[in-house]
């Protein structure tokens, strides 16, 4: 499994200006991109470029030192983040961001328990259509913050009469333990100049602008309710301070 052998310098030379890295509180976060990603949405293929970032406690600029790691740490049994960009991200005078938190039963499998995977085939198209901006897509978000082993018995809880808020708090979570930072930090390293967020959520404009990200305008991004989110829904607007109509679990 592990990489002992050093890594043949054509291989090496094709990575290491894909790979960037950003520094941050004593630790790295490594950005590989950007890549080719055509991608089907609705009814067209729209073109994004797509990146991955990886945290790490060691900082340097030896990438071959942190390709050569990889193949001993099992990635895969974490989660890494990534990011979509559509368009002239860095020099546009205007760009769409969303930041969205993975929700595997409505991204993956379409649930109507919640709106994420409307919320996301939306803003990617919202993007596509704007002709400029980025869709960060956070893994260690799942039920804001988490897990999914444990949004699974927040689910059960909600079939027996608990809120949405209610069920993370009686699991021993808090209602939100989301962190936005890493995903900040890579948007940083793309664009410095103004964004429009697309969001509900005033836990994500105000993580942005602590930040000193200058936010240029919010976009509110609702729809899909129905007779099984509409609880839900109306619980983050009632207890999560969502600013209109919509929120759902990830928000
Ligand atoms: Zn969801």
């Amino acid at each position: 499994m592990t990489a002992t052998k050093s890594m043949d310098p054509k291989v090496l030379n094709i990575l290491k200006d894909k790979v960037k890295l950003i520094e941050a509180n004593e630790k790295a976060i490594y950005l590989v991109g950007p890549i080719n990603l055509p991608v089907r949405l609705f009814d067209e293929t729209v073109q994004f470029k797509w990146y991955c970032w990886l945290n790490c406690k060691e900082v340097t600029d030896d990438f071959e030192r942190i390709i050569e790691k990889l193949s001993s740490v099992n990635l895969a049994e974490f989660q890494q983040s990534s990011v979509l960009v559509h368009g002239d991200f860095e020099h546009a005078d205007e760009a769409l961001i969303r930041l969205h938190s993975i929700c595997h039963t409505g991204d993956i499998f379409g649930s109507k328990r919640c709106d994420c995977g409307f919320q996301l085939k939306t803003a990617m198209k919202a993007i596509a259509d704007h002709g400029t901006g980025a869709l960060f897509y956070l893994a260690n978000h799942e039920g804001r913050g988490i897990g999914l082993f444990s949004k699974a018995l927040a689910y059960i809880l909600q079939e027996n009469g608990f809120d949405t808020v209610d069920a993370n708090l009686q699991l021993g979570f808090v209602d939100d333990s989301r962190d936005y930072s890493d995903a900040i930090r890579v948007l940083k390293a793309l664009r410095t100049k103004p964004v429009k967020v697309m969001t509900n959520n005033p836990k994500k404009l105000a993580a942005l602008k602590k930040a000193g990200m200058n936010i240029a305008d919010r976009v509110e991004l609702w729809g899909d309710v129905s007779e099984y989110n509409e609880k839900y829904l109306q619980t983050k607007i009632a207890r999560s301070g969502h600013l209109e109509g919509e929120g759902c679990c990830n928000d």
